[in-house]
């Protein structure tokens, strides 16, 4: 008989486990507490314009996250990023400036001075930090590249992927790859081509692909979904959760059902800050305590829709992120979603997504939505040369949008593993670990699902 597994959560983590587990032949149910299943994850559309509710696209790092998605039967319905959103742009005194992705491009870029691109060959010879180092992404840049390359480089990047504090985000846990090349290689920029060469030495010729669906990523939300058609429970509140005889027995209600049942193994795919919700053993539940100071960045995602006469800038990029310094604008960045994906806007449109929040700016969370449109008005004016008003509007917030892996996150870590190695029959899965991206969720839930034994 295969093993019965529960799954808590239906964002992507949840989701993805469940459908990995389930095509290893385990016997599966997914209980979401939530009236719809995807989690951060939503699209909605209206009069030819679309907007996400979180994140807009997937950044594919393996071919296992394609062939997975494969899996669902939609292939086809895979909508690569268009070559023009390999432009990126950051603001500078005020203005949007294009970001260089080349030596050359760097060579020539206005967004940093002459001193600014000298100061960050030192990177060539800084030795690197010992290896049990844990220092602060924005200490790890001022050292390695100088302050520069941090304002006008990891600060708004740093903001763009964690709406993230540079000075408390860990550079080893935040920002891995600059870290791993440092440790590895001794310098940033020697290491870079050292480890394309060894890359394609080693057989590994997969190019991360940026990629969203048609109609967006509720496309892959459905796919799972329907293929948990009979496995997942929404609007699920679960009442018990008690260890019995080596196994789990769960209660949980919905609004027209009680139901119990016993499980071999857990997977808990909430998020850090839901895990103290979870009416689990004392023992156990006590554990995840270190789990619950894992900040969250609150994140505002402000979508509208203009005519594209009504901006001057031409939207040739795949959006625009704000530095702190870059005091004249309060969004974290705005992305040209209609230029990124096809099918965004109607003809003679153009859809635009600010963030707004983050850690740099908490506070605005709890401003109201006129307050909110207001600012982002105002910054798009300055940005991209709105003129006109948006034609339509989709307001998405989230009070705990993305994990921080702040310095000491290695603690954290430790918790974890403390408490597979006690509990080995629960796993803790989400954006709080390995990563926050979607498809860090989808090839965690994988690899989770792929170690346990059927
Ligand atoms: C505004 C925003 C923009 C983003 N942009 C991008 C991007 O462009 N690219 C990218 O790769 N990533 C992006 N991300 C990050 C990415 O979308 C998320 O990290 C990822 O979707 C998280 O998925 P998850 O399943 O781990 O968590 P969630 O989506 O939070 O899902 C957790 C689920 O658990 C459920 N739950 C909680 N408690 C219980 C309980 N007691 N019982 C049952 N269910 C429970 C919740 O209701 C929820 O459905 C963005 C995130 C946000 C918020």
């Amino acid at each position: 008989m295969s093993k019965k597994i529960l799954v808590v959560g239906g964002g992507i983590s949840g989701l993805s486990a469940a459908c990995a587990l389930k095509n290893r032949g385990f016997e599966v149910l997914l209980l979401e507490a939530k009236p719809r299943l995807g989690g951060v994850i939503n699209t909605v559309s209206e009069n030819g314009f679309r907007a996400e509710s979180g994140s807009n696209s997937v950044m594919v790092h393996s071919q296992k996250t394609l062939d997975f998605i494969k899996s669902l039967g939609l292939e086809s319905r895979v909508e690569n990023s268009s070559a023009v959103s390999k432009k990126r742009f950051f603001a500078k005194n005020g203005r949007i400036c294009e970001v260089p992705m080349s030596p050359l491009k760097m060579l020539f870029s206005r967004l940093f001075s002459f001193a600014g691109k000298l100061r960050m060959l030192g990177d060539l010879r800084k030795p690197p930090h010992p290896s049990d180092a844990d220092p602060s992404v924005a200490d790890f840049t001022r050292y390695r590249l100088g302050e520069e390359a941090l304002d006008y480089g990891m600060n708004p990047f740093m903001a763009g992927i964690y709406g993230g504090n540079p000075e408390k985000l860990s550079a080893r846990h935040a920002f891995p790859p600059f870290w791993n090349l440092e440790q590895k290689y001794g310098s940033i920029i020697k290491g870079a081509g050292k480890a394309r060469k060894e890359k394609a030495a080693a057989g590994n010729f997969f190019k991360p692909v940026m990629i969203s669906f048609k109609d967006g990523l509720n496309e892959l939300v459905d796919a799972l979904a329907k293929k948990l058609s009979q496995n997942a429970v929404c609007s699920a509140r679960i009442a018990s959760i008690d260890y019995e005889s080596g196994g789990w027995r769960v209660c949980w209600t919905t609004d027209s059902s009680e139901d119990c049942d016993v499980f071999d193994e857990m997977v808990l795919a909430v998020p850090a800050k839901d895990l103290k919700s979870l009416p689990l053993p004392f023992t156990l539940s006590k554990m995840f305590e270190p789990l619950d100071s894992i900040e969250y960045a609150p994140v505002i995602s402000y979508t509208m829709g203009f005519k594209r006469s009504d901006i001057s800038h031409k939207l040739d990029g795949f959006g625009a992120l704000i530095p702190e310094k870059e005091s004249k604008f309060r969004i974290l960045g705005a992305l040209f979603v209609s230029s990124v994906f096809g099918g965004r806007a109607p003809d003679g449109g153009a859809t635009i997504t600010c963030y707004v929040g983050g850690m740099r700016r908490p506070e605005l969370f709890n401003y109201s939505d006129g307050q909110i449109r207001k600012i982002v008005l105002e910054d798009l004016r300055g940005l991209v040369g709105l003129r006109g008003e948006p034609v339509f509007e989709r307001i998405f917030r989230w009070k705990n949008a993305i994990p921080q892996y702040n310095v000491g996150y290695g603690e954290k870590l430790e918790a974890i593993a403390e408490i597979e190695k006690e509990f080995p029959t629960v796993k803790l899965l989400g954006a709080y670990r390995g990563g926050v991206g979607v498809s860090n969720c989808i090839e965690n839930a994988a690899a989770i699902a792929e170690k346990m034994n059927p």
